[in-house]
């Protein structure tokens, strides 16, 4: 028996795995996060919501500036757009980034009935992630999403790039220093939320730059990646 353990923890080791990470992870397991989306690893993941209206385009360039940089991200398409554009989030998942259901035409999941939550939920993008719109759910719609074998995903750190502000959206330089000046608490293991059609896709190269000079890590990316979004999250050591 105790041979056996220490041939077991021997392997362990042999493999370069850390025992008390995989029983870390195994805490973690009964103690998962919706605002951290089952991210355990330290990094910041990045995540695009909705759709880019005026360009469906703008997610796969972005996918493949963060896929060259090293970054996995996650995006949570609104289904009514990306069903005609299979091709977006089948490049998407190539590129290494992560596509989940942000419901079928982004409404408050709150305010429908069971049967239209439901829909709403089914008709979404295919996934193990949901990401209510406007972060909106009770314990109604994470029964809903786990009977569907979903989690709920929310954010850390909202880079608020849906605010007017002055003339227009909020700016590339002004949705950077909000993320730059969050306290570590929303980037340390977090996750940012930004939208396709706004400035965040404009920011978030110099969002990376002042990440890394404040010593935060990216989820990093490990190749093509399918519907299913493991947990814990798949984000590197
Ligand atoms: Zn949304």
């Amino acid at each position: 028996m105790r041979t056996a353990a220490f041939l077991a923890l021997a392997s362990f080791l042999a493999l370069g795995v850390n025992p008390t990470d995989s029983t870390e992870a195994g805490a973690a397991a009964e103690d998962y996060s919706a605002s951290r989306c089952g991210n355990t690893s330290g990094r910041v993941l990045l995540t695009f919501d909705d759709w880019g209206y005026s360009d469906p385009y703008r997610a796969t360039a972005v996918g493949e500036y963060l896929r060259s940089r090293g970054i996995r991200a996650a995006y949570f398409l609104v289904n009514e757009f990306a069903q005609e554009h299979d091709d977006i989030v089948r490049e998407l998942r190539g590129q290494g980034h992560w596509v989940a259901n942000h419901s079928y035409s982004h409404p408050h999941l709150t305010r429908l009935t069971d049967d239209g939550a439901r829909q709403e939920i089914e008709g979404g993008i295919r996934s193990t992630l949901l990401r209510p719109p406007y972060g909106d759910y009770g314990p109604r719609e994470e029964t809903m999403a786990a009977d569907l074998g979903m989690r709920i995903c929310t954010w850390t750190l909202d880079t608020l790039d849906w605010e007017v502000t002055g003339d227009g959206y909020r700016s590339a330089e002004s949705i950077r220093a909000i993320v730059r000046d969050a306290p570590a608490s929303e980037k340390a293991g977090g996750v940012v939320l930004g939208h396709l059609e706004y400035h965040f896709p404009d920011a978030v190269g110099g969002i990376i730059d002042d990440l890394h000079a404040q010593g935060y890590l990216f989820c990093r990316n490990s190749g093509p990646v399918d519907e299913s979004v493991p947990f814990p999250l798949d984000c590197g050591e």
